[in-house]
């Protein structure tokens, strides 16, 4: 079964589900293994170390082989990137022309490259989601409370802006910066409202970080005042403000309750999968349902070749069978848990699974993965690729 022959729908047993991931995910492992020199060098070499055994795509025959998959840490990515070699990653035969970024404030960003039809894939996926979890309609607008998009790469903006535009079209988003991030975030808020409300025949949806979110409640609650969205008010991009600590959830839902009369249902963080460039949007029950196709494991941070046990924190990692210009099977730096099993389903009555994030793990990369890397690039080298 194929997500392209099949209907996409969060409405299928949990044997149809596991049966759609594992024909994308073994297809594009195959695809990769095979045309990824840089990658099945890294397979051979894992197995050379010890990590894990040598896997060959005539060893994935079933849902649970997709567990042998050899995955490649974040910090791979990151690291090709400060070295300038992020074009090493691409794989033969693919034109890989259009690269976004993480939105790292500090240091080297990452990059990652993308062909077309891969971008197609990736959005039709997030489209869906969009539309059925989000429950964003045609008629609706969106705000996006960022600067616009000409002047930003990054994957959080991109990825939404393709997204959205998609399903309310261009003339219906906009964006609350004119350039850069400002100061009355409220007031411009407010004005925006304004001149969509008459426009517009749906609802108006926001998304953005939450820290511009905090410091619109902020200002609202220290004017005495509100602005009524009757959307979604949707997050993404991690929960620290730019100064200080960590932005209290609670509080923070509370305030855009209060001030922008959305209520705690109608708030949906997500969860941002930067190295696939797809995110996990939640549902009514605030679960973070993974896209169809993605496979999602949870590792043992001393030993990510292993999933740890239903339930229990380790290494967040991602297979996304979409992406045909890279291998993005990879091991994240977040620990988290899986909150509904591949075998389960939601309350809300949507087939699993769904993630939560928990924090940033300690240490760099999973044990022994520098030390392939670096054996790596040097072998790369030596064969002038
Ligand atoms: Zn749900």
């Amino acid at each position: 079964m194929d997500i392209k022959t099949k209907e996409r729908s969060y409405r299928i047993s949990p044997e149809e589900l596991k049966e759609l991931k594992f024909a994308g995910i073994r297809k594009n492992f195959e695809h990769h293994y095979t045309n990824n020199l840089l990658y099945r060098m890294y397979c051979e070499l894992l197995a050379k170390h010890g990590i894990g055994r040598n896997v060959t795509p005539d060893d994935i025959k079933t849902y649970e082989d997709l567990y042998k998959i050899p995955l490649i840490p974040s910090d791979f990515f990151k690291e090709l990137s400060r070295i300038g070699k992020e074009r090493l990653l691409i794989t033969r035969g693919v034109e890989a022309s259009i690269y976004f970024t993480t939105s790292g404030t500090t240091g080297t960003q990452t990059k990652y490259f993308f062909d077309r039809e891969s971008l197609k894939e990736i959005n039709e996926e997030n489209v869906f989601t969009c539309r059925d979890i989000l429950e964003v309609n045609d008629n609706d607008a969106v705000i996006f409370l960022t600067p616009p998009i000409e002047k930003s790469r990054t994957g959080l903006i991109r990825g939404g802006y393709m997204m959205f535009r998609e399903i309310v079209g261009d003339d219906n988003i906009y964006f609350l910066y004119q350039e850069e991030i400002e100061e009355n975030p409220s007031e411009l808020l407010e004005n925006l409202v304004g001149k969509i409300r008459d426009k517009c025949q749906g609802r108006i949806h926001l998304y953005g970080p939450p820290f511009v979110y905090y410091e619109i409640v902020e200002e609202l609650r220290n004017k005495g005042k509100r602005i009524e969205i009757d959307g979604n008010a949707m997050t993404t991009g991690g929960w620290k403000r730019w100064v200080g600590g960590e932005i209290p959830k609670e509080k923070l839902y509370e305030g855009i309750d209060e001030r922008l009369g959305i209520p705690e249902k109608k708030i949906r963080d997500g969860l941002g999968l930067t190295d696939i460039f797809m995110w996990c949007p939640e549902c009514e029950y605030h679960e973070k349902h993974v896209p169809l196709g993605v496979h999602v494991s949870v590792r043992n941070p001393e030993e990510f070749t292993a999933p740890v046990e239903p339930g229990e924190e380790g290494l967040l990692s991602f297979m996304s069978p979409y992406i045909k210009s890279y291998p993005a099977y990879v091991v994240t730096g977040d620990i988290g848990v899986e909150t509904v099993s591949v075998d389960e389903y939601c309350k809300c009555g949507r087939v699993g699974n769904a993630v939560a994030h928990k924090r940033r793990a300690k240490g760099t990369q999973p044990r022994g993965c520098a030390l392939v890397l670096e054996e790596l690039l040097k072998k790369m080298e030596n064969e002038r690729i």
